[in-house]
């Protein structure tokens, strides 16, 4: 089913989460473990994140470098199969531009149809590790709203190739990416908003916002969204903070500030375990805010970590 049916039968607000595909070489059963401890809180969906790939420089002799390119967690497509089979969910997979033509991206697409998906998350992704900014391929997209247009053209059955003939539709259920903070490389929140209005009005459904720990952020967010002319349903993402660490890892990988009053408490504490429990309990005043304050859906990053979600959950959503 679609992430906008799953909003429009709902009565309540949804739970849903993103999984990582494991790193190369681990098999999936972490994914499974993951999906274990949460699907007892009917998560409406599952969305499986997607990862270019890398260059890395590895010594083949002493002092000699070689170029590799490397796809660290790959498995997107099949993950979602196997967790449709194995827990009889929906699956959103994401879809990127960065590092696919045209060509691989249309053969994605054929490979999720065939699979009987009909959602994606569409996004541009970010630039190679070390290139700065991001760069198309030459037969690629340089932003998601780019490739909205490729999807929606194959949900009308046109293929790149126009010679073929009686082709088959798509039914994708576009999703894409919005940021109560701005994206990193907009000039300000007004022309974020503008190419965000541009991805809704090419046809991308709903929004799910990069994680946040400001309500009030999210609330302006939607707020700014319903006055530029967006009316698509604007999920929330969230992610606990589980280290000490994340005070600087978190802003420095998805650009977003942390309130005062946070990392206060996550300071304070004297233990990473401590930290955890703290962050636990910033995100379960968040999700209890935004349910009250009736979004359609409270969507997890879990970041390969299920027991922070889990606790979470079971506060918010258990019966
Ligand atoms: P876009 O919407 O293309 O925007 C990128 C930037 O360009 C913005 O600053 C925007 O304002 C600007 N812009 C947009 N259109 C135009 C235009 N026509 N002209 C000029 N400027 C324009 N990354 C991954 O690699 N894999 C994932 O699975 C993944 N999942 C994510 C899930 C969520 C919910 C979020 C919030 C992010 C995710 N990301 C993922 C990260 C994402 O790829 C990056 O944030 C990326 O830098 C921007 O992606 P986007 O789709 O928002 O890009």
């Amino acid at each position: 089913m679609k992430v906008t049916e799953h909003i429009k039968n709902a009565s309540k607000t949804l739970f849903s989460i993103e999984v990582l595909p494991p790193l190369k070489g681990q098999t999936i059963n972490s994914i499974f473990e993951t999906m274990d401890e949460l699907m007892p809180f009917n998560p409406a969906f599952v969305d499986v994140t997607y990862h270019r790939q890398e260059v890395v420089y590895r010594e083949v002799e002493k002092g000699l470098m070689k170029r590799h390119a490397v796809r660290k967690r790959p498995g997107t497509v099949g993950i979602c199969a196997s967790l449709m089979n194995r827990f009889n969910i929906d699956t959103v997979p994401h879809i990127i531009c960065g590092g696919f033509s045209k060509d691989e991206t249309e053969d994605a697409l054929i490979d999720l149809n065939f699979v009987g998906i009909d959602n994606v998350l569409v996004l541009r992704g970010d630039p190679e590790k070390g290139a700065g900014i991001f760069k198309p391929e030459p037969d690629g997209h340089a932003y998601a709203s780019d490739l909205i247009s490729q999807v929606v053209e194959l949900n009308k059955g046109n293929y790149l190739d126009q010679e073929l003939k009686d082709t088959s539709k798509s039914n994708f259920c576009i999703g894409v990416a919005g940021y109560p903070e701005k994206h990193f490389e907009a000039p300000n929140l007004k022309t974020d908003l503008k190419y965000l209005k541009k991805k809704v009005d090419l046809g991308a459904e709903y929004i799910v916002t990069q994680l946040f720990y400001d309500n009030k952020k999210y609330f302006e967010f939607v707020d700014n969204c319903r006055a530029a002319g967006i009316d698509v349903p604007i999920i929330p993402g969230l992610k606990p903070i589980t280290s000490h660490k994340q005070l600087s890892v978190v802003p420095h990988y998805f650009h977003v500030n942390l309130p005062d009053r946070l990392v206060d408490e996550i300071e304070e504490c004297k233990t990473n375990e401590q930290a955890r429990q703290a962050g636990v309990r910033w995100c379960i005043q968040q999700s209890l805010e935004l349910i009250e304050a009736g979004v359609p859906v409270l969507h997890f990053y879990s970041m390969g970590k299920a027991q922070s979600i889990k606790e979470i959950a079971q506060e918010v959503f258990g019966s």
